[in-house]
């Protein structure tokens, strides 16, 4: 494996750590990327990688996300992120969870886990029996914490219209078209609350039982996979994985409005400045999906109750709204300004 030093994604990353438990047949990556404002928060992703270069890259890019996405939100939490390396057959064992939850407790709370993609609450619970260092447990009605899936789907949902607002001028998504990559918990919540006010959808993931699934429930059709990002739309809305808008695609896409829930969609840096100068609207990742980690972080920390977890998400089209304005001032496109900002409340500017 190359070492993080070279890597265009490290960032001058905390701590790296590589955690190998041959009885169990853990693999997986912590990076904490920073502590300046608090402890370093974030998800923990079960995925399959072809090479583990790859892990560590997306442990480096998505670790830094964390802390750009925290800082954003205005919680008092640093940023970190943990991978953990599926096998061929993609599954996993309550043992190397638990190992997992071992390795986060060795870290004495500078990281603290909770769901990502491939992880749910069930897995959070095993987890758990190892370290208290988690979040997104189950709640009992009215309390705070549970699946941060809902939570990032409203933010997500509510940024995308102040996106709407802001490029089109349209107070409601009714009667708008929206191409929606993926049918998971991120862009089913997206979708129902669209469908709600009135959206037309177009749905695609790469297992298309879900998409016709989600499509049945709004009333939305299925493209196959390869197809949403070129779609003619009002708003394209990527909530399945990340780097799917680059040079190519960027000049393919028929949309006004990007607005969605995956992490780092941008495979480069240049791409925010590429969706610039096609004059399309982009709301940077880490700031439009911070809801879920608003209800984490409100749960871990006990500082409130649901309604300042709703208050703390309808902060996330305010500081869109400021994104887009030092945007217009400054002429940078929306993700350059976006970072600089995180930049400065971490302290690295
Ligand atoms: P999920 O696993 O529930 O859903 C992801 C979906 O994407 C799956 O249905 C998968 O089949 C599909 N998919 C994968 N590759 C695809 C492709 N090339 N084309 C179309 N579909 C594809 O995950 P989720 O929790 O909904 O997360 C979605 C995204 O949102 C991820 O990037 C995640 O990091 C990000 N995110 C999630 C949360 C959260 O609270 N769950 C918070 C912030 C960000």
């Amino acid at each position: 494996m190359t070492t993080p030093w070279g890597m265009r994604d490290f960032d001058a990353h905390e701590e790296i750590h590589f955690i190998t438990d041959e009885q169990c047949g853990l693999k997986a990556i912590i990076a904490v990327h920073s502590t300046h404002l608090g402890p370093a928060a974030g998800g923990a992703r079960f995925w399959h990688y072809a090479e583990d270069d790859e892990a560590l890259t997306d442990a480096l890019r998505l670790s830094r996300g964390m802390s750009y996405k925290n800082a954003m939100a205005g919680l008092p939490l640093g940023g970190g992120k943990a991978v953990i390396l599926a096998d061929d057959k993609r599954s996993r064992t309550p043992d190397q969870l638990h190992a997992f939850g071992k390795a986060v407790d060795h870290l004495g709370g500078r990281y603290i886990t909770a769901e990502d993609v491939g992880m749910s609450v069930a897995d959070m619970i095993e987890v758990a029996r190892s370290t208290n260092f988690v979040a997104g447990l189950p709640n009992s009605a009215g309390d705070v914490g549970g699946d941060p899936g809902p939570h990032t789907s409203l933010g997500v949902f509510l940024g995308l219209k102040a996106a709407v607002k802001h490029a089109l001028g349209k107070d409601s998504l009714d009667g708008l078209h929206i191409a929606l990559q993926g049918a998971g918990s991120v862009a089913t919540g997206v979708a129902l609350h669209a469908c709600a006010e009135g959206a037309k959808l177009t749905i695609a993931d790469v297992d298309e039982a879900k998409a016709s699934k989600l499509a049945g429930t709004t009333g939305g059709k299925v493209v196959p996979a390869d197809r949403i990002l070129g779609l003619e739309a009002d708003v394209l809305s990527p909530c399945a994985l990340g780097a799917i808008l680059d040079e190519t695609t960027i000049a393919a896409l028929r949309v006004p409005v990007v607005a969605g829930g995956a992490n780092n969609q941008l495979a480069t840096p240049e791409d925010g400045e590429r969706i610039h100068q096609r004059g399309i609207l982009y709301a940077p990742d880490y700031v439009i999906n911070a809801g879920g980690i608003i209800n984490v972080c409100t749960e871990y920390l006990g500082d409130g109750d649901a309604s300042l977890v709703r208050d703390r998400i309808e902060g996330i089209p305010v500081r869109l709204e400021q994104i887009w304005a030092e945007s217009k001032q400054s002429g940078r496109d929306p993700a350059a300004v976006a970072d600089a900002m995180a930049q400065r409340l971490i302290g690295r500017a």
